[in-house]
């Protein structure tokens, strides 16, 4: 084998030039999560260990969280969160201190909850904390070294790798923030103008009973798009920087589809559009998130009466599709013109002919796009102008958990 001609000066040599491209990719690229994942690979591999994983530590609700891991998917990733008190991981953060161990279980910091998910059993674990701008953001560890223990070598090359994690997470964090802060001061624009101008109406003695109603009317209703602006931009900022948990549970899918449609019976009826469940009551399980899973629905629904047409339809779809939960919404409306297809998904981008018709904020389908990936899925539209939409969300039926045992590579679950 391969393995047994490569010896100790060689696998060194191997080891700093995978240090050495790290280091060169950390100044090109601004994609937080797929550097997190070569750097929890060359951490596994550095190190001769058994799996690599990146927590982030959030301030607020002092937990941390997955960021990345060599043997956990995305979806299974964000369910998962280990407690500041009574984890090793935890335990670094409060002490700035790096932590070797041989024997995880009897180490009485050892929370073991992720085990039961990963089925991955911690039997020596090496970690550091990573310290940016001289803040703890999270711990990067390696578990279960092959052969041998955990060595000053392998702390001092974890180091390294982890100081280059701490700074990519650094640099995305403040680049996402100014990128998403200026596009939201840009849309603020707008409606602060609105309300000036109506401010400014309302002061001028010679308006009519009328035209005052009239400009009260519109300040109540700029407020309202503000409010809304203002928690959906919030709800895209967690989703984007990773920091919502999902909380997977089975649930039916047809009850969660009946649940949307009478939310939205009163918004319908005043539009005179009819909406229709077409999903069998005995569907199988689906296990996700089920509020978040709702937030796309009613998000999708909405859009679906809102961009309708008077006595227009929707239909609500759930089935089983080649092993995938498929929810469709199915309506009638106005479509969306071919060359405002590819700009859809955008933070912020309407069609300019529907933003006559509706208030929106341009963000809704931003959202469901980041809930449904944070899953493993996907979402799909097909359209005709002047014909109606159709929106397509596969989710996997249960969150992929565990990628790969990294020695055997083959798939455990
Ligand atoms: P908004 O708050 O503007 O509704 P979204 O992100 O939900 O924001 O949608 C973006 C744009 O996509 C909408 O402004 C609208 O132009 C178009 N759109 C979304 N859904 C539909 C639909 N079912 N029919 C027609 N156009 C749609």
């Amino acid at each position: 084998m391969l393995h047994n001609t490569i010896t100790p000066i060689h696998k060194r040599l191997e080891d700093y030039r995978r240090l050495f491209e790290i280091a060169r990719d950390l100044a090109s690229t601004l994609d937080l999560d797929q550097l997190l994942e070569r750097i929890v690979a060359a951490a596994t591999d550095i190190t001769e260990a058994e799996a690599a994983s990146i927590l982030l530590y959030d301030n607020t609700s002092r937990q941390l969280y997955f960021q990345a891991a060599t043997n956990i998917e995305q979806p299974t990733m964000r369910g998962l969160v280990v407690p500041l008190e009574g984890s090793i991981a935890g335990w670094m953060v409060r002490n700035r201190k790096p932590v070797r161990i041989s024997d995880a279980h009897q180490d009485p910091r050892h929370f073991d909850d992720v085990e039961q998910i990963t089925h991955l059993k911690t039997q020596s674990l090496l970690g550091i904390p990573l310290i940016a701008k001289d803040k703890v953001v999270g711990v990067l560890e390696v578990i279960n070294k092959r052969l041998r223990e955990f060595s000053d070598t392998d702390e001092d090359l974890l180091l390294v790798l982890g100081a280059q994690a701490a700074i990519a997470i650094e640099n995305t964090r403040l680049f996402q923030q100014s990128d998403l802060i200026s596009e939201f001061v840009h849309e603020l624009r707008t409606p602060l103008a609105s309300l000036s101008t109506a401010t400014y109406l309302l002061l001028r003695p010679e308006i009519s009973k009328q035209q005052h109603d009239q400009i009260i009317h519109n300040i109540h209703s700029e407020a309202m798009s503000l409010n809304a602006l203002a928690s959906s931009f919030l709800d895209l900022a967690r989703l984007e920087s990773g920091r919502i948990l999902f909380r997977f549970s089975p649930f039916n899918l047809t009850d969660l589809l009946y649940e949307c449609k009478d939310v939205m019976q009163v918004r319908a009826q005043e539009e005179n559009i009819r909406m229709l469940v077409d999903a069998p009551d005995n569907l199988q399980q689906l296990e996700a998130d089920r509020d978040k899973i709702k937030q796309v629905v009613l998000n999708l629904l909405s859009n679906s009466i809102k961009y309708n047409r008077p006595e227009g339809s929707v239909t609500l779809g759930g089935r089983v599709i080649d092993g995938e939960m498929s929810i469709s919404v199915i309506d009638t409306g106005i479509g969306i013109p071919a060359e405002a297809m590819p700009r859809l998904f955008e933070k912020f981008y309407r069609v300019r002919e529907s933003e006559n018709k509706a208030d929106g904020t341009g963000l809704g389908l931003s959202i469901c796009k980041q809930i449904v990936q944070g899953h493993g899925g996907r979402i799909e539209v097909k359209s005709k102008a002047g014909h109606g939409t159709i929106f397509d969300v596969r989710l996997p039926l249960k969150p992929k958990g565990i990628k790969y045992d990294t020695q055997k590579r083959q798939t455990l679950r």
